[in-house]
């Protein structure tokens, strides 16, 4: 008996010839193809084997595999570069993969205004050295740049490190083009920023992780390219004190672009890790690193270096260190960045990404170090987070067991929950968040979800079974 499962199903074989006629040969990946690409996600999540891949050129191509696999009812897994962290895109049983990375290029660039128009599968690292070939910039960064699509960061309304300046990757998109399940194309590649005729459809496809419908393309807004950069990594007395050097930052650095705390167990636990000398004589509760962007490398660093003198003076923070070079800025990003040597170190572990208020966040972060400390003893227990925008990072681990890390989701969840936050700040839902989406929204919410499902796939046919609680 033949192990390509098209071979025994003709109904499946009889999709797969039809999707060959639309996509060619090398369109549709199957028997050993299959095997030997990577199909499933960062997560460490479940991913079952995919029937077959499907790899279409262009927009057309999405639009006709998607119109026959509603014909067919055939599930598919969107896959953009498979650096999702919570399993959205691993292929379940049964379902068919279909991958961007060959619509890759971009299309149109206006130099004068400052847009360009890309295809889904473009990576992010490419898309941002073409921003800066061109004289402008794509703000939106993050760790795994060099293989994320910015499909895939459309899909998760991607975050990041400079939130604070230039908000998510919503307010990077002018417009999208979207193929829906039943093979429409619809083409809202606006370049304005203004448009308000009628409903703005493309909002329904920003951070709906591949639920109603592919995107194919993006109209995006670039950015004056900064020419100077300032970072500085600071210690600090206490939250409040972190929370008032945020405001002093805000008003009085208008290039202010992040604003990252780290509590110090992350902080040294970090330092261990990447076996780094502490940058300071003592140690402290809390450090922020604060980076500006700008246009005037010496007015930048006059104003930093002014900033900071001020508020040492008035003791909200206790020492810092200010690079004075390209090569120490980077030293100092790596502090911030060396969560992937931690992760390596705790696993298995779990990473939280949720969301809390300003006004919230120091008692929350206390309860929770209190609570996890004495509640789960046998595990670290580390706190960062991007605290310009309310984003809380927590690693936890090493675990014994899943029992146990399910223990703690709860755990968590309930502390998010009771103080009105959020379950997910950047990374999405996917499979690993799905069972706890009512911490986070209502069942009227949940409810309007899984209507707006049912009407731009009423099939079933994209990413089943994720984001939306059975
Ligand atoms: C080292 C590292 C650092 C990271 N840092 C950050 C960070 O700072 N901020 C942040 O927000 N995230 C971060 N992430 C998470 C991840 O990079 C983002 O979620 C990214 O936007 C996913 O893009 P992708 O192309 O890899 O998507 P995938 O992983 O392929 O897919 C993610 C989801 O989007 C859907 N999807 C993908 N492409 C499309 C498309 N064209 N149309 C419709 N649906 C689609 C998939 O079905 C899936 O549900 C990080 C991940 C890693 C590994």
């Amino acid at each position: 008996m033949s192990d390509r499962p098209e071979m025994q199903d003709p109904q499946l074989s009889s999709l797969l010839a039809a999707l060959g006629r639309e996509l060619g040969e090398s369109g549709v990946l199957t028997g050993t193809a299959v095997t030997e690409r990577q199909t499933a996600d960062w997560s460490g999540t479940a991913a079952a084997q995919p029937l077959a891949i499907l790899l279409p050129r262009t927009p057309a191509e999405v639009a006709a595999a998607l119109r026959l696999c509603s014909e067919y009812r055939q599930p598919l897994s969107i896959q953009g570069g498979l650096t999702g962290l919570t399993g959205g895109a691993n292929p379940h049983e049964g379902e068919l993969v279909l991958s961007l990375s060959r619509l890759n290029r971009i299309e149109e660039m206006d130099p004068l205004g400052g847009t360009l128009v890309a295809q889904a599968g473009v990576t992010l690292e490419a898309l941002q050295a073409f921003a800066t070939e061109q004289g402008w910039f794509f703000p939106v960064d993050l760790g795994a740049r060099g293989s994320c699509q910015i499909g895939g960061n459309a899909a998760t309304n991607a975050g990041g490190n400079r939130v604070l300046r230039y908000g998510m990757m919503r307010q990077s998109i002018l417009g999208l083009e979207v193929a829906l399940p039943d093979g429409t194309l619809l083409t809202m590649l606006d370049r304005v920023i203004k448009n308000n005729a009628g409903y703005d459809l493309k909002q329904y496809f920003i951070g709906t992780e591949g639920s109603l419908g592919v995107i194919t393309r993006l109209a995006l807004k670039l950015e004056p390219q900064p020419s100077a950069s300032c970072t500085v990594l600071c210690a600090l007395p206490d939250f409040r004190a972190a929370a008032e050097l945020l405001r002093e930052a805000r008003r009085q650095l208008p290039d202010l672009s992040a604003f990252e705390l780290m509590w110090d167990d992350y902080f040294e636990a970090c330092l261990l890790a990447l076996k780094r000398q502490p940058p300071f004589r003592n140690a402290y509760p809390l450090y922020a690193l604060v980076e500006t962007l700008g246009g005037d490398e010496q007015a930048g660093q006059r104003a930093i270096e002014d900033f900071f003198e001020q508020m040492m003076t008035q003791g909200l923070v206790c020492d810092a260190v200010i690079a004075n070079s390209l090569e120490q800025a980077g030293q100092l990003w790596d502090l911030r960045d060396g969560v992937s040597e931690l992760l390596a170190q705790m696993k298995p572990c779990i990473a939280f990404d949720v969301s809390v208020a300003m006004p919230h966040m120091d008692d929350f972060v206390a309860y929770l170090r209190r609570g996890l400390a004495s509640d789960f003893p046998d595990q670290r227990h580390l706190f960062f987070g991007h605290l310009g925008d309310g984003n809380l990072h927590l690693v936890c681990g090493p675990f014994p067991d899943e029992a146990r890390i399910e223990a703690i989701e709860h755990y968590v969840y309930q502390a998010v929950s009771d103080v009105g936050g959020s379950i997910s700040a950047e990374h999405g839902i996917g499979m690993m968040k799905k069972a706890f989406l009512h911490y986070s929204r209502d069942p009227a919410e949940i409810a309007v979800m899984r209507r707006l499902k049912q009407t731009f796939d009423p099939h079933g046919i994209l990413n089943p079974g994720r984001l939306i609680p059975d």
